[in-house]
């Protein structure tokens, strides 16, 4: 189990990796800044957004805005704070103005969420609104309106998480009927937190070892030995 302090480390190294991120020209291009997220490296509830917006690009933080505000609003009626969770969006870039996330992003950005998964543990997992929602439950065809305010147990890359689907704050903004479903989703929160954390899928099994013939042993000592490699070319985080 690792500590507060290494997950800490461990998220700041990913952090300073995804800041130079290439993989969607497009974005990459027009960003100010990479919304990696933020929030409690050891968290046990975690939050999963759209995308970021203007102010979110400009701060590098993800919900700075008026959704934001209502989000820590939420929050707050529940006993937590930012401080409490960690925020990420599906996309931690901003589509130009605004657009929908394109599939190819969704996908190309995955791999930075899952990451952030394995590394803070979260028991729960609400995603906000539809894009995260049917990322996480790899099912395109069931939109938010059906799955709303109902827990399940899923597998989301290299976790097994409680995952509970929320309306989007932005939705709630203007409409007070759906402000309501949000509060009463959101009460449940503390109970699934209270809740048994789920059990995680077994480890990878480690690559058997290949132990090489004595002759093969003494032809590699024979060759002289690889040029030193710069800490930076090591990939470690
Ligand atoms: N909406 C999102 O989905 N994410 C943000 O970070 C801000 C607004």
């Amino acid at each position: 189990m690792a500590t507060a302090e290494t997950r800490r480390e461990e998220l700041k190294a990913v952090w300073q990796q995804a800041q130079a991120c290439p993989k969607c020209p497009q974005l990459a291009a027009t960003r100010n800044t990479v919304v990696f997220g933020a929030g409690n490296a050891d968290a046990d509830l975690m939050f999963i957004g759209e995308a970021p917006g203007a102010n979110e690009d400009k701060q590098g933080l993800p919900f700075v805005g008026q959704a934001g505000r209502l989000l820590d609003r939420l929050l707050d009626e529940i006993g937590l704070a930012r401080a409490d969770v960690f925020i990420a969006n599906t996309l931690m870039c901003r589509p130009p103005g605004n657009r929908d996330p394109l599939p190819g992003e969704i996908d190309a950005c995955q791999d930075w969420l899952f990451k952030k998964l394995e590394l803070i543990e979260p028991r729960v997992v609400c995603t906000l609104g539809n894009f995260s929602t049917k990322l996480l439950r790899a099912d395109p065809a069931t939109g938010i309106t059906r799955l709303h305010g109902r827990e399940e147990i899923r597998r989301i890359g290299p976790r097994t998480v409680r995952l509970f689907p929320l309306f989007h704050p932005a939705a709630a903004l203007y409409t007070p009927s759906m402000l309501e479903v949000l509060r009463t989703d959101f009460a449940r929160i503390p109970e699934l937190l209270a809740l048994p954390a789920p059990d995680q899928p077994e480890p990878e099994a480690e690559p058997e070892l290949v132990v090489p013939e004595p002759e093969v042993v003494a032809e590699l000592a024979a060759e002289p030995p690889p040029p030193e490699a710069h800490p930076s070319q090591l990939g470690l985080f």
